[in-house]
């Protein structure tokens, strides 16, 4: 924030207006912090926020910002209960601007962590920092160098609380929450430049300068970005606008369903049931619509005080939003099928198009395993244009053909990765899932072995083996990994046991899953099963519009061709 602001005061709320805010505890877990903290960050008019979470935030969450910094008179006031510099009086309530508005998320946050506050106002030198464990501050404010912005570090969230510590699950599935929550912002807040890094490493990014297509690509990923539908519609003081990804991109999970009302994102039947009839025609039952959707009304019209999260809402006129939600995603559904129509007004761009396509590679390769992309993106049936398969050399690399360009891929690559990155999406929800198989398979075990199998009984569960003694020295295999169907069990089993015995990371293990199914699979003798390489890159998100992915495939252009054949 460059520009000279006046700095918003904090006041305590009067009982009376207290007294009116939807109460409750809205901290259930990392997530919530982080969701907390970043509101805090918009509300403060930043235009960049670094989420950094050590251990899916139940070691450390620290969220950083360049917004307008908090007053050095107020620090101590940011954290007391119904303490907020966004509402004045209960008139304010009636039409709520801000994310934030019940003074309560700093307090509850630190009455359950370590904690510590640091910010900077840019019309001074120095900045301010205030600690607390919970819920107690330590001592008074304390200069320390900022810049102008906010930091806010929780650590050990829960410590204090151990009964609600026990709640949380493993962490890599709080990151999930946490990468889900990121999205969630970053979609709500197209201007923002939004960071999350999980243990150092880079997981989302989106930049403050992106088009906001770009950043629904990077969100939603490439099929989406090429094939959702455009939606733009204003009447009576309403707009809705975003993307609708009905037919093919429909999902087998509501799971990505983005509505932001006024940029919260909210979570209403009524919006959900607008969209759901609008769509009917076009998805089978026990399917999803994917969207990215804003609907942009009077927040007089609207109001957020239902329940703490604030993801709920009161339409005033619940009718005429759910018919213009109809409406408008019907108008945009008659236009899509008419591809020669016009976009009418200033509708974006679909996020298939413009000029940003080119993002940094590893960056979105990271969003898309963490996304557990894979597991989802199986739900997108294969491309639009059907590739044709040309040639099957050595049972290994195939050539095939896609519109203008000619594609060679080589398949156990492929597939190995492809399969990785399945594996991984699994791993890092539940554990993968398990075949039962027929026949129970046995197999020689030392005591070694059946040491192994009994020290790593989770380990074997999470990596989807079901294994168990059967005698002095043989073990009996009962289930393996549901998306292995070639390997050899007897191999794999010693293998894996081998691998946890010396203590090799689960990604190393994955890694060999990977490897020893595509080499499993090969040589490549049908057709069909060309085809199923083909899909397999499809779900994994491996895009075949990417001129070239190295070790994977290489595209040859068409003209190419003919300067091969010298002509
Ligand atoms: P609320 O957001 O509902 O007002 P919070 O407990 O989240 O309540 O925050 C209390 C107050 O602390 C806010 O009203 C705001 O004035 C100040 N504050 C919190 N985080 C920030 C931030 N990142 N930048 C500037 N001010 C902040
Ligand atoms: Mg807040």
């Amino acid at each position: 924030m460059s520009e000279a602001v006046t700095i918003p005061r904090i006041r305590r709320l009067s009982a009376a207006v207290a007294g009116q805010i939807a109460a409750g505890e809205v901290i259930e877990r990392p997530a919530s912090v982080v969701k907390e903290l970043v509101e805090n960050s918009i509300d403060a008019g930043a235009g960049r926020v670094e989420i950094d979470v050590i251990a899916g935030g139940t070691q450390r969450i620290r969220v950083r910002d360049d917004g307008c910094g908090i007053h050095p008179e107020d620090m101590s006031l940011a954290l007391e209960s119904h303490a907020t510099s966004k509402l004045a009086s209960a008139a304010d309530l009636a039409a709520i601007r801000s994310l934030g508005f019940r003074g309560e998320a700093l307090a509850s946050i630190a009455a359950v962590s370590v904690f510590e506050l640091t910010s900077r106002i840019q019309s001074l030198d120095s900045g301010w920092c205030i600690r607390g464990e919970g819920g107690g501050v330590a001592a008074p404010p304390v200069p320390a160098a900022h810049a102008a912005g906010t930091t806010v570090t929780v650590d050990k969230l829960f410590q204090p609380v151990p009964a609600r510590r026990r709640f949380l699950r493993s962490e890599r599935t709080e990151f999930l929450h946490i990468l889900e929550t990121a999205r969630r912002m970053a979609l709500g807040q197209p201007g923002l430049q939004l960071q999350l890094r999980h243990n150092d490493r880079l997981v989302l990014l989106c930049r403050g300068g992106d088009d906001y297509a770009a950043r629904v690509r990077t969100v939603m990923g490439e099929a989406f970005g090429r094939r959702a539908l455009a939606v733009e519609r204003r009447a009576g003081g309403m707009r809705l606008w975003g993307w609708l990804g009905g037919g093919d991109l429909a999902r087998s999970q509501s799971d990505r369903q983005y509505f932001y009302l006024n940029g919260r994102m909210i979570r209403d039947p009524r919006v959900s049931h607008a969209v759901r009839r609008a769509l009917e025609a076009e998805i089978p039952p026990g399917r999803y619509p994917s969207y990215v959707l804003h609907l942009d009304i009077d927040p007089a019209a609207a109001d957020v005080n239902v329940h703490p999260t604030k993801q709920e809402v009161r339409f005033q006129r619940v009718r005429d939003v759910h018919d213009f939600i109809h409406a408008a995603i019907r108008d945009a559904l008659a236009r899509g099928a008419a591809p020669d129509a016009a976009v009418p007004g200033r509708a974006p761009a679909p996020p298939g198009t413009g000029s940003s396509r080119h993002q940094a590679p590893p960056l979105q390769e990271a969003a898309a395993w963490y996304r557990g992309g894979a597991a989802g993106e199986e739900d997108t049936p294969a491309q639009t244009t059907k590739p044709r398969l040309l040639a099957c050399v050595h049972g290994r690399y195939l050539l095939i053909r896609r519109e203008a360009r000619l594609i060679l891929i080589d398949a156990a690559a492929a597939l190995r990765q492809s399969l990785l990155r399945r594996l991984e999406a699994q791993y890092s929800g539940d554990g993968l899932a398990q075949r039962p198989l027929l026949v129970p398979v046995l197999l020689e075990g030392s005591e070694a072995d059946l040491a192994t199998v009994h020290e790593h009984v989770q380990g074997l569960q999470g990596l989807g083996l079901a294994l168990e003694p059967a005698g002095p020295a043989s073990l009996r295999v009962a289930a393996l990994p549901a998306l292995l169907h070639h390997v050899d069990a007897c191999g794999l089993v010693r293998e894996v046991l081998d691998l946890l015995a010396s203590r090799a990371p689960a990604s190393a293990i994955l890694a060999r899953l990977a490897e020893r199914e595509a080499e499993a699979a090969l040589p490549i003798t049908a057709e069909a099963e060309a085809g199923a390489v083909l899909t397999a890159l499809e779900a994994a998100g491996l895009d075949l519009e990417e001129p070239a992915r190295p070790g994977l495939w290489r595209t040859l252009e068409a003209p190419d061709l003919a300067g091969w054949l010298g002509s």
